[in-house]
């Protein structure tokens, strides 16, 4: 019989791919990217994560107009702020998209290390554990690649940030990696996509409500998240996620 290959040669193939699909696909239009990705893994087999923040309308609205049935994963952390859980049903109406998928942590978790609804106050990396990178597992679980929003100028940890990049044995999509501020508020204003009302009141990188401020001018968009304290990402863009996905398929 023949061998099954093994996990660290199935993660070292799928470096390689996401390595070849950014070099062939990574430089065309955002809106090209979403559509060859969908042609390449197949529906049911590509999802997008969206925290309806701040710009999600525009990946959201690049998806619409490709396959508005795509699954769109939420993380409902618990700790949004109402007028995010507002807009992502409105925003889902506006663009006729017809499968979000909302995720929320599992309550025996909750019940255990933040019964009380409190832990951001003392460990935000376990709130976080619990809250948002156990859940994006889940959620990204059932499928082979899945798009995100995120930005290379969001952050000095974000610049290198490629098109295509391998999780395990899994690939996430960046469609937007070099899209700047002004292409995505030109974006919005073409399309005249409803925003986060959050942004109105200088929140430009909207997150759970504990955990997000207001940002200052001249600080970079995601300064606003746990400000005042080193950390600058929840873990489900970093090896964290890669670890608890393995967990969830077990
Ligand atoms: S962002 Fe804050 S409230 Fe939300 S899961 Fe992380 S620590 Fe908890």
């Amino acid at each position: 019989m023949e061998a099954k290959p093994k996990l660290p040669d199935l993660e070292a193939e799928t470096q390689a791919e996401a390595a070849r699909l950014d070099a062939l696909y990574g430089y065309l239009p955002p809106a090209e990217i979403i559509s060859r990705a969908v042609e390449l893994f197949g529906r049911g087999d590509v999802a997008a994560v969206s925290s309806f923040g701040a710009d999600s309308a525009v990946l959201l609205h690049m998806v619409a107009g490709i396959d508005s049935a795509l699954p769109i994963v939420f993380l409902d952390t618990g700790k949004h702020f109402g007028e995010t859980l507002d807009y992502r049903d409105a925003l889902a109406a506006d663009l006729g998209l017809t499968d979000i998928r909302i995720i929320t942590p599992e309550e025996a978790a909750l019940n255990r290390d933040d019964p009380d609804g409190k832990l951001h106050l003392t460990n935000t990396d376990a709130c976080c554990a619990i809250r948002k990178v156990e859940p994006m597992a889940r959620g990204v679980e059932p499928f082979r690649a899945w798009f995100t929003g995120r930005k290379r100028f969001q952050a000095a940890t974000r610049q290198a940030l490629p098109v295509f990049e391998a999780v395990g044995t899994r690939i996430r999509i960046n469609p937007l990696a070099r899209w700047t501020t002004g292409d995505l508020a030109d974006y919005m204003k073409a399309h005249a996509l409803r925003e986060n009302p959050l942004v109105a009141y200088g929140y430009l990188s909207i997150g759970c409500f504990p955990c997000t401020s207001i940002v200052q001018p001249g600080e970079d968009a995601r300064s606003g998240r746990w400000a005042g304290q080193a950390k600058t990402e929840c873990g489900i863009h970093l090896p964290e996620l890669d670890r608890s996905l393995a967990n969830a398929a077990h």
